[in-house]
């Protein structure tokens, strides 16, 4: 694309930072990665749309972050370790201080998660910012956590908690009474998620199947269900809510728990024998695993209250996934 001189200095100034040892980063034609011996590529890419997946007036530095965070979920969904990742970016005009805070969020994360900035492409847009985030990262041939990899008997796990990403949201467009204590303890969990990806890199050759929560508990294991031609059940005291959903109307709860999308949390499913395993690789990771249920022959999705009887969920769009 055409690119002017303001865009020239608009990369070395805000999009440039020296790449690892071995390979090559902005400035030439393409990047180079080293991927270790014997490793495959894992590589895959988000696209962000301004007032469709972000707000206009969000922090920037935020965006930066999650403009990063939701493709490095995707590489610990796999299995894969990071390598590096490339950014394009779209934009209406050049605004230096929202540049600045948006290239300090993403380098921060690119920085704690080994995943340094390669190279990408800089136009003008003419409608909103649109950012678009390839990572790229490496696991082993056979290691990597596919979504046909479920087997009856396995155990279903998630990582971090449910819920809050989703109130934030809700808080955010209005369809919830403004609440700010509520908005407060919720907004990280939306404006920064925290992809486990030491954790999920661990999983590797350990755990059968794995994706990332984006768009719901359930709706997402559906597609593991779906791609491994089995069913679920969940046992819904055993889910991991975020602690500023205690207290709140039961059935809201459950939506955001179930349905809430944004998440960037792991649901990951293993043989029950792997649990110790699993328990202790999620501790060096510092990371927060739940046992969630089982998988099992009978197609669908079903969900146990405290009981053990049949819950049956409330909200729209709640269809079973059989
Ligand atoms: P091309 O003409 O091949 O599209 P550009 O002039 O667009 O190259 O980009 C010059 C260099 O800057 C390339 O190395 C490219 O990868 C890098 N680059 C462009 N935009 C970005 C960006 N937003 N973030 C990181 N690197 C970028
Ligand atoms: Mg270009």
């Amino acid at each position: 694309m055409s690119t002017g001189p303001n865009e020239f200095d608009l990369i070395a100034r805000y999009f440039t930072r020296p790449a690892p040892s071995g390979f090559l980063g902005v400035g030439d034609d393409c990047a180079l990665l080293k991927l270790a011996p014997g490793y495959n590529l894992a590589t895959s890419t988000d696209l962000l749309i301004e007032g469709r997946h972000f707000f206009s007036d969000v922090d920037p530095k935020a965006l930066g972050h999650k403009a990063l965070a939701v493709n490095i979920s995707d590489l610990a969904s796999m299995g894969a370790q990071p390598l590096a990742c490339l950014l394009s970016l779209s934009l209406p005009d050049v605004k230096a201080d929202w540049l600045k805070a948006f290239s300090d969020g993403f380098y921060a994360l690119a920085e704690r998660a080994h995943c340094p900035l390669l190279g990408g492409d800089t136009t003008r847009s003419t409608g909103g910012v649109i950012i678009n985030v390839t990572v790229m990262g490496q696991v082993k041939p056979g290691q990597a956590l596919l979504r046909t990899g479920a087997k009856v008997g396995d155990d279903i796990w998630v990582t971090g908690t449910l819920g809050a990403a989703d109130i934030a949201l809700r808080l955010l467009q209005g369809r919830l009474p403004a609440n700010n204590d509520l908005l407060k303890a919720c907004r990280a969990a939306l404006e920064w998620p925290e992809p486990p990806w030491a954790f999920g890199k661990a999983l590797a050759g350990i755990a059968h199947a794995a994706l990332d929560i984006s768009d719901g508990l359930a709706q997402d294991l559906g597609h593991i269900l779906k791609a491994s031609a089995c069913g679920a059940e969940l046992d819904y005291p055993a889910l991991p809510l975020h602690p500023a959903l205690h207290g709140m109307d039961a059935d809201l709860v459950q939506e955001a728990a179930l349905a809430g999308g944004d998440v960037y949390q792991l649901c990951f499913t293993a043989s029950p024998d792997r649990s110790i395993r699993i328990q202790e690789l999620a501790d060096r990771a510092q990371c927060r695993v739940s046992r969630i249920g089982q998988i099992v022959a009978e197609p669908g999705l079903r969900i146990r209250g405290a009981d053990g009887v049949l819950i049956e969920p409330s909200f729209i769009g709640f269809d079973h996934f059989s």
